[in-house]
């Protein structure tokens, strides 16, 4: 029996990560953790009895505590609480399927205490990676990926060296606006960027691959997991988001994982690896697809994409900048007050007007997170 704990449960990660404990009797919930959604959250305590669960404020916590009072569970609450669901000892695997920072303290408390991580949380690496990893290494801890292009790489390395790898070629999908230019972008509406072409996520993540940003978050994640310098990271733009990522070796052979868009399998694989297990869903049929397309990304319109590989090489502070522009800017065009094209724009001026520290330790990086939010606060008062 394994047993996990999973942060953010009642989002898009957080449900299939439960769908495939749904599918596989041998994996249990030990411990849930949510933000504010205390009717989901109840549904998922009666059907996975975790022993311990967090909602984020303290009212949402009691509104919970009183619903499930039938039940043998102990409910916390915020930081402390998730906190405590990341060492949770009878647990042995963190899922951390929360959205945004928040995750990196959870996430150390974990590995601290021994826990592999099946990492989703993409800006925990973005912003941490120089603490988590080296941090990972000390504890003997594994961290699994599951973001799909990740989960892909990994898949494809396989066992192989990380010195035998050429290039990692790092696929996208190009998102809904793929093929149109700047001009065409003025008139964006919310709607539309919230329409993915191939995957259904959460709505922060599906702007994000609209503005290629989540793609440049991408490129830094598997550059910490990978240990793979900027250069050797190359997006390729498959519409058909069937080659999830690929790995290009010293010898020029290239190694991919292919697979029906599904979240559920590189959840599955984190959660067994090295096993391999069954699993229900389409197949790829070769010949329904008839072909595969490749594109170069096109920085010009998509400059969000740029910006990463920029914030990526100055290093220290600044991918956390760019990232917390990116957050700001997007819950800003979702509210419906800036335009489309002003989200790689604000992120431009935030790093623009960051001067980058080097190394920074947990502290550092939350300072420039709460700094970033500021300038932006800032900059739509003017
Ligand atoms: P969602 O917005 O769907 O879900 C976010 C989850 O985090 C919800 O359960 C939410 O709870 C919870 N949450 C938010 N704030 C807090 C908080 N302060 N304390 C505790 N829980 C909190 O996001 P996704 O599932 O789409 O994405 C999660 C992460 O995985 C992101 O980092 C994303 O980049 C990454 N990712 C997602 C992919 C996808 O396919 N969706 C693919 C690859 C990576 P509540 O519902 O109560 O608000
Ligand atoms: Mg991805």
């Amino acid at each position: 029996m394994k047993k996990i704990a999973v942060l953010g449960s009642t989002g898009s990660i957080g449900t299939q990560t439960l769908e495939v404990v749904r599918a596989n009797p041998d994996l249990q919930v030990a411990a849930l953790a949510a933000g504010s959604n205390v009717e989901k959250m109840e549904r998922q305590i009666r059907e996975f009895r975790p022993a311990l669960a967090c909602m984020w404020t303290t009212e949402a916590a009691e509104d919970l505590r009183q619903r499930v009072r039938d039940i043998d569970v102990k409910i916390v609450a915020g930081m402390e609480g998730l906190l405590e669901i990341a060492v949770f000892p009878e647990s042995q695997v963190l899922v951390t399927a929360i959205v945004g920072m928040i995750g990196i303290r959870p996430t150390i408390a974990a590995i601290r205490a021994g826990k592999d991580i099946a990492l989703a949380n993409k800006e925990t690496l973005v912003t941490a990676g120089h603490i988590i990893m080296p941090l990972a290494g000390e504890c003997g801890v594994r961290i699994l990926p599951v973001d799909s292009e990740h989960s892909a790489i990994f898949q494809s390395l396989n066992g192989e060296p990380a010195d035998r790898i050429e290039k990692i070629l790092l696929t996208a999908s190009g998102g809904p606006f793929r093929g149109r230019n700047w001009e065409q972008l003025k008139e964006i509406r919310v709607e539309d960027a919230l329409k993915h072409p191939n995957w259904v996520m959460g709505q922060k993540i599906t702007i994000d691959s609209a503005t290629l940003v989540n793609k440049g978050l991408e490129v830094m994640e598997a550059k910490w997991l990978f240990g793979v310098g900027l250069d050797r990271i190359q997006v390729v733009v498959h519409p058909q988001s069937i080659i999830h990522s690929a790995v290009q070796y010293v010898d020029g052979a290239v190694i991919a994982q292919l697979g029906m868009p599904d979240m559920k399998l590189p959840i599955q694989y984190a959660l067994f690896y090295p096993d391999r297990r069954y699993m229900d869903g389409k197949r790829v049929d070769l010949f329904e697809l008839g072909s595969l397309t490749f594109e170069k990304p096109d920085t010009d319109t998509f400059p969000g994409l740029a910006l990463a590989y920029r914030a990526a090489r100055l290093g220290g502070s600044m991918p956390t900048v760019y990232n917390a522009a990116n957050e700001k800017a997007v819950a800003l065009f979702l509210e419906r007050k800036i335009e489309y094209l002003q989200i790689p724009e604000l992120i431009g001026e935030a790093m623009e007007s960051h001067r980058p520290i080097p190394d920074p330790g947990v502290e550092a990086v939350l300072e420039a997170e709460a700094e970033t939010y500021e300038f932006i606060a800032g900059r739509m008062k003017r």
